[in-house]
């Protein structure tokens, strides 16, 4: 599989550290709001990554963090804890708040079809290790105390910008929009390994450590949970654009200092998605959840297949017209699978799961993995349980549930209206009346109620 790789700014040729098994990480949410839907569209083309390496043969160890504690208002350690932040907004603690965003994430994660990493590990649950591991650098002189407070010295390291390819003067601005300089400091990209500084004195989670009472830097988390789980040396580590610089990049400060030696060979990063105005963000303009797209009507996994659309090294506009076409799109697909017949053999499958497979060599190109589907589903060498066959075959990437039939309660007066509509189409195909007949199929199909016709009668399924 060929894939982008941030270090080396290269599509390379990936191979695992061991055969036929990939560690890989991935950055997960810090839990003190929802998640908006530009950060599930980095969660979704993660899943379609490790999806991809599964489908490719690989056993998949994949680890996230959940971040509880550490991550301030900005990403350069200035600001205010983000869970002290949201916990003040509702008026709650800390953990009852990282608890219900936890709960909401994964919820979202279900609805998008994302599978569950294996490991998930709260950022406040290995605070010993992260102390050990401070512990170290301060021995090795890698970090320093000043203020309170314990840093990373950036200037230890030769090559501390690898990941990002950017000298020290090109970063000044990036990261420094709201920001008071710390005047403790050496360096100016030096980073928080523990906190202890009394103008956190709000902080509710705080701990014993050898340099006072306080609490870890962001980046320490992910570092230490790596290392934990899946050992010294790491496939693939994921996240979205913004974390190259500074969070990817501490990181791989952090560990490679620890251990001496090079910690993970590629790193994937998806590029962000943006409305009109611009990034999407929780603090300013509309707030876009899954529950929002929902709630307007729209099934999540249509806002999938949308994004699924695009590459994920481009930056994507969201649009409410994109999300109308994704969902007609959608529904259309859905309906030409649910009306596939299961009978009969399957054969000539190989040769669309090699151009499926081409897809993922190609730098995870999902909208060629999609190409392919509509291709298989308008093939003329295929039958039908061949069709179904490799629609399900590509759903373990792409996971748009397309052979799954929804079963949903619905109201009896809808009921009503679609045993009506599809009366009115039986008599309007009696009639040969096919263009009334395609119509109201059509207007059912924008409602999301397929109708699937058989030897016995038409049937009806709903989307969700
Ligand atoms: P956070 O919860 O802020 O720590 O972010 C969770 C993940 O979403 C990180 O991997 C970010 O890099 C990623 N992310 C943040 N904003 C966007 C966006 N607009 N589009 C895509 N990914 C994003
Ligand atoms: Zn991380």
């Amino acid at each position: 599989m060929k894939i982008y790789n941030t270090l080396t700014r290269n599509i390379d040729e990936f191979k695992s550290n061991s055969e036929g098994i990939v560690k890989m990480y991935t950055c997960g949410p810090t839990v003190y709001h929802y998640a908006h839907i530009g950060n599930l569209r980095s969660y979704v083309m993660e899943d379609v990554l490790e999806k991809s390496l599964m489908y490719l043969g690989y056993k998949v160890d994949r680890v996230m963090n959940i971040t509880d504690v550490g991550h301030l208002t900005s990403d350069a350690d200035a600001g205010e804890d983000k869970m002290v932040k949201g916990a003040k907004r509702e008026g709650k603690t800390v953990l009852e708040i990282a608890k219900y965003y936890t709960d909401c994430f994964f919820e979202d994660f279900k609805k998008l079809n994302i599978k569950k990493p294996e490991t998930v590990v709260p950022a406040t649950s290995l605070i010993p290790e992260y102390i050990h591991m401070i512990t170290v650098l301060l021995e090795k002189g890698y970090a320093y105390i000043a203020g309170g407070n314990v840093y990373f010295d950036t200037s230890k390291l030769d090559e501390y910008y690898k990941l990002t390819n950017h000298t020290v003067d090109d970063l000044k601005e990036a990261v420094r929009e709201d920001v008071e300089v710390d005047e403790n400091k050496k360096n100016k990209n030096d980073f928080v390994l523990w906190f202890t500084k009394s103008k956190f004195e709000e902080q509710q989670l705080k701990w014993d450590s050898p340099w006072g009472v306080g609490y870890p830097g962001w980046h320490i988390e992910c570092s230490n949970i790596a290392l934990k789980y899946l050992g010294e040396y790491l496939d693939i580590h994921c996240g979205g654009v913004d974390n190259i610089f500074p969070h990817h990049t501490n990181e791989i400060a952090q560990t490679e200092s620890y251990t001496g030696h090079k910690w993970c060979n590629y790193w994937f990063h998806v590029e962000h998605l943006n409305n009109k105005t611009g990034k999407m963000s929780k603090s300013t303009g509309e707030f876009l959840t899954l529950s929002v797209l929902e709630n307007k009507g729209y099934n999540p996994l249509a806002y999938r297949l949308f994004l699924l659309g695009s590459h994920y090294r481009k930056v994507l506009l969201f649009s409410y017209e994109d999300m109308d076409s994704a969902e007609n799109t959608y529904n259309k697909l859905k309906n030409k699978v649910l009306n596939l017949k299961k009978d009969g053999e399957v054969s000539n499958t190989s040769k669309y799961q090699e151009e499926f497979k081409k897809a993922i060599d190609n730098d995870l190109n999902t909208a060629s993995m999609l190409t392919v589907l509509y291709d298989v589903l308008k093939a003329d060498d295929l039958n039908d349980a061949s069709k179904l066959y490799l629609v399900e075959d590509f759903d373990k990437v792409l996971s748009l549930d397309l052979t799954k039939e929804d079963k949903k309660e619905i109201d009896s007066d809808l009921e009503k209206y679609i045993l009506e509509k599809i009366e009115e189409r039986k008599n309007a195909k009696a009639n040969k009346d096919f263009a009334l007949a395609d119509s109201i199929r059509e207007e059912l199909l924008s409602k999301g109620i397929i109708l699937k016709d058989s030897r016995e009668g038409t049937t009806y399924e709903i989307g969700k």
